[in-house]
């Protein structure tokens, strides 16, 4: 079998390697990726730092043309690397194609931008002096993402690190490798100077510890969990470096009286357990208040009595494999935590053989649970999720923010005065109304609040602040 290798310099490297294997079917590997070692992650750093000051000065019109090159690339390969990206992750093959053209269209944004780079100049408060603010790029990033969005994460980290002239080196998560290996040899395609984009597969313990460790790395925009997070941060600050983290989330659904219950239902339903409820934007609490919450539970299983679980490339599945045997036992744990702490086991909570070999998991709903209940404080991760009952709209605001988390929030009500309260002053940062709490637009912010992210906003035009540093320059005229 051939092994896709590590890019660093420019040349493709690395011999030993880890199988990839798909979580729909574990007899298949889906490839051989390289297992990056320290040497091979401090020589990808050393490269970046070399191609810095060449791509910093390279014409905008250069890093368009590339980043536009890879979009249309990939636009062009959805349905061959959406496969690739079910295979790998275990999502649906339609969510996988829907994920890698949201990719295409994020480098596509960010060919944009690259051609609207833009500076203010102001008037100083001092006579005959001009003052120009202006962004310049940061330097090296060292971008480290995690597993559940192999091709969309990739993309909206590489993109703005691009388009604002850093170089980067990129630490892909161990059991996705492909579609990062596939986005990478893309972009080297397109034009890439050699040294600007490095990949190095391999160990978080490795790869990502060495990235962390080195005083060369000007900025890590990170997406994982919270523990690697504060590594991340702890690390950053030791080096007065630039960081930004998205971990988890506990997003809740509030289901009010007023809802129209179907679109409450298809919201609950779709946010927390499309892509096996693997994102961190999935509703794990529903808040539902008294009046509709019998007739919630019911409509809801019903539903979820229809959904699919089986191998993602099949065509009518709804629900694909957990990502790894360690995630399943992850789910399997929370739902042994949560019929022991009381709440009562609505719908699934078994494992389920297919014809294929995979860890298949039903569909999991928990009623009369509380929000001081572990299955409602900490994230699984999984296709599993709890229903709180509330008595109004009001305890429903307070159980959505009593959390530790802050990403996303949602409500499905048909009343504007709650629909703008829960607005205003729900305390994540995303609020979505009569919407599912998952699936967001590429053009505009992405972040949340609390313990959920730590630093500038990512996409759309607010990635500058992360990926640019501000210098403000005077002139005597
Ligand atoms: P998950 O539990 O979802 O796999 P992790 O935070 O462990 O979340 O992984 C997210 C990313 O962080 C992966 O690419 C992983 O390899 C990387 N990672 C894990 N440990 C470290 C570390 N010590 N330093 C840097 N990166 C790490």
């Amino acid at each position: 079998m051939t092994i896709y290798q590590n890019l660093i310099a420019g040349e493709w490297v690395g011999s030993d390697a880890t199988k990839n294997i798909n979580p729909s079917d574990t007899n298949e590997v889906v490839g051989l990726y390289a297992d990056g070692t320290v040497e091979d992650t401090k020589n990808a750093i050393a490269a970046a730092k070399a191609a810095f000051p060449a791509w910093s000065r390279s014409g905008i019109w250069e890093r368009h043309v590339i980043l536009k090159k890879a979009g249309d690339e990939i636009m062009a390969r959805k349905d061959e690397l959406g496969a690739l990206l079910a295979r790998e992750e275990g999502k649906t093959l339609p969510e996988a194609i829907g994920e890698t053209i949201r990719a295409s269209q994020i480098f596509e944004f960010f060919a944009g931008e690259a051609l609207r780079l833009a500076g203010e100049i102001v008037p100083s408060v001092r006579p005959d002096i001009g003052v120009e603010i202006t962004r310049d790029p940061l330097g090296v990033i060292g971008i480290i993402t995690p597993w559940n969005f192999p091709i969309a994460i990739p993309a909206w980290k590489l993109a703005p690190a691009l388009c604002y002239g850093n170089t980067v080196v990129f630490k892909p998560a161990e059991l996705v490798p492909a579609c990062s290996w596939a986005i990478v040899d893309i972009l080297n395609r397109a034009g890439l100077p050699k040294g600007v984009l490095n990949l190095v597969m391999g160990r978080g313990s490795v790869v990502g510890q060495t990235m962390l460790d080195s005083p060369d790395v000007s900025g890590i925009t990170f997406t994982g969990s919270t523990g690697t997070g504060r590594r991340v941060a702890a690390a950053s600050i030791e080096h007065n470096r630039r960081f930004q983290l998205e971990m988890g989330g506990k997003n809740p659904m509030v289901v009010l009286d007023d809802a129209d219950l179907d679109v409450a239902v298809e919201a609950a339903a779709n946010s927390g357990f499309f892509s096996t409820g693997q994102r961190c934007t999935a509703s794990s609490r529903l808040i539902v208040t008294e009046g509709i919450h019998d007739k919630f539970v019911a409509a809801l299983t019903a539903k979820l009595e229809t959904l699919v679980v089986d191998n993602a490339m099949k065509s009518g599945t709804h629900i694909g494999p957990v990502v790894d045997e360690k995630q399943l036992k992850t789910d399997t744990d929370y739902i042994e935590i949560g019929r022991k702490e009381g709440a009562k086991l609505a719908f699934g909570g078994e494992l389920i053989k297919r014809e294929t070999p995979g860890f298949y998991l039903q569909p999991t709903l928990f009623t009369e649970a509380t929000n001081q209940m572990r299955i409602s404080r900490e994230e699984i991760f999984g296709p599993v999720v709890s229903v709180i009952r509330v008595r109004d709209y009001e305890e429903a605001l307070a159980t959505a923010n009593d959390t530790p988390f802050g990403l996303s929030a949602g409500i499905a009500t048909t009343s504007l005065k709650h629909a703008t309260h829960f607005k205003r002053n729900s305390e994540a940062g995303m609020v979505m109304v009569n919407l599912p709490t998952a699936g967001v637009d590429f053009h505009v912010p992405f972040g949340g609040r609390k313990g959920s992210s730590y630093g500038p906003r990512e996409q759309g035009k607010y990635a500058a602040e992360f990926y640019t540093s501000v210098k403000t320059a005077y002139t005597l005229a």
